[in-house]
């Protein structure tokens, strides 16, 4: 594997993991970034980067103003953590009971402040304006669209988005054209019988009954209404109803989710979802009551940018520029890729000496390969430097 780390980068390696683990000791969840926040912009500030805070609540903007006129391009990290309790035996652990940074965005803060400290030191050179966005909570919630409501893509002509990834080797840059990440919608499903005696059906609708015959029908969806070739997944993730053995239960409740790479597919799907659940009302003359909230959009990224990503990756890691099939999880980045063209990518983080997927992103013991987080600074150094914003 070729890998050229950038020698700005190389030479503040231990600057970066420290702040990294800075961050992972003191983990905190979305829109209670305060220390986080601080720190992050502390750090700006020495380097004389104009600071906005309390952006998107808890958010904090970065801008370094060139030299020159030119471009604004957005550098995007979440720092938000998540409610699990750390069980990984490492010295960086979290200090922070029941909260921990199990996705990575502790190290998506360190590599866009190590970026920040690089090009910081190239002001001089620099044409055009580059803006190093701090988002809260993405976990949930979305963080992105308050920053974007708070005017964070103002004047913004392109805009980057990274996330470690274990699920790829260490020295892999994975992305793609168009969607990369799912549309995700939450569904909340009551369906109200008529309990009664376990023995004495008649009289009773069986809301337990109901809810499989519901399950069965929302799996043919996907199965039968789908195009084949369109990507989609319904999950029907939690199901409670009944307390005891010897009666018939009056409601279950249900929640599920439901992804696609475009809102039309998922439009497609909750469409038939309502569809489906009247027609097993009528079937069983039960009650269904449906909540479906939309989530996060897909994420899409500018084939034009994908391109330059490509270009900056095959920089630092050469062939391990790769082009992945698309996941069917969801990211906020999707709502800065619907203002402004975006690209977000991943960066090969799986721990040292393990096959990708063996520590997976939200478990307990999560940790990557920090080395990991010299490739990630260096792609998005490559990345400025191919947008002529440094001469
Ligand atoms: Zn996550
Ligand atoms: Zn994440």
């Amino acid at each position: 594997m070729t890998l050229n780390i950038r020698p700005e980068i190389a030479a503040i390696e231990s600057e970066i993991i420290d702040i990294r683990r800075d961050i992972h000791m003191h983990p905190e969840q979305g829109f209670e970034e305060h220390r986080t926040a601080a720190l992050v912009a502390k750090k700006l500030r020495s380097l004389g980067i104009h600071v906005l805070e309390k952006v998107g609540k808890t958010g904090v903007i970065g801008d370094l103003v060139g030299k020159y006129p030119g471009p604004t391009i957005a550098l995007r990290a979440d720092m938000d953590a998540l409610p699990i309790q750390e069980t990984g035996d490492i010295p960086y652990k979290s200090k922070n009971k029941g909260v921990m940074h199990a996705c990575g965005h502790d190290g998506h803060t360190a590599i866009l402040l190590g970026v920040a400290r690089v090009l910081s030191e190239q002001k001089n050179f620099l044409h055009g304006r580059l803006r190093f966005i701090f988002q809260p909570s993405e976990e949930k919630d979305g963080g992105a669209t308050y920053m974007i409501d708070d005017g964070c893509l103002d004047g913004v002509d392109e805009i980057y988005g990274i996330h470690l990834w274990n699920y790829s080797k260490f020295g892999e840059i994975g992305s793609r054209p168009g969607a990369v990440l799912a549309a995700t919608d939450s569904l909340k499903i009551l369906v109200k019988g008529v309990g009664g005696h376990g023995a004495m059906p008649q009289g009773t609708v069986d809301s337990i009954m109901v809810s499989a015959n519901l399950i069965n029908a929302l799996q043919t969806i996907v199965s039968r209404n789908m195009d084949p070739l369109e990507s989609a997944v319904v999950t029907v993730g939690t199901i409670h109803g009944g307390d005891n053995h010897n009666v018939i239960a009056s409601s279950v409740k249900m929640e599920g989710t439901v992804r696609a790479f475009s809102k039309k597919i998922s439009g497609q799907i909750t469409d038939r979802i309502r569809q489906i659940a009247r027609g097993i009302e009528t079937a069983f003359g039960a009650t269904i009551e449906l909540d479906i909230e939309s989530g996060y959009p897909a994420t899409v990224n500018d084939p034009k940018l994908f391109e330059v990503l490509m270009k900056a990756a095959g920089k630092v890691v050469g062939d391990g520029a790769r082009i992945i099939t698309p996941f069917m999880g969801g990211e906020d980045f999707a709502y800065y890729a619907q203002k402004v063209p975006g690209c977000f990518f991943f960066i090969g983080s799986s721990p040292k000496g393990l096959p990708p997927g063996t520590v997976p992103h939200h478990c307990s013991h999560f940790d990557f390969d920090e080395k990991a987080l010299l490739v990630g600074a260096s792609v998005l150094l490559e990345l400025v430097e191919i947008r002529s914003v440094i001469s």
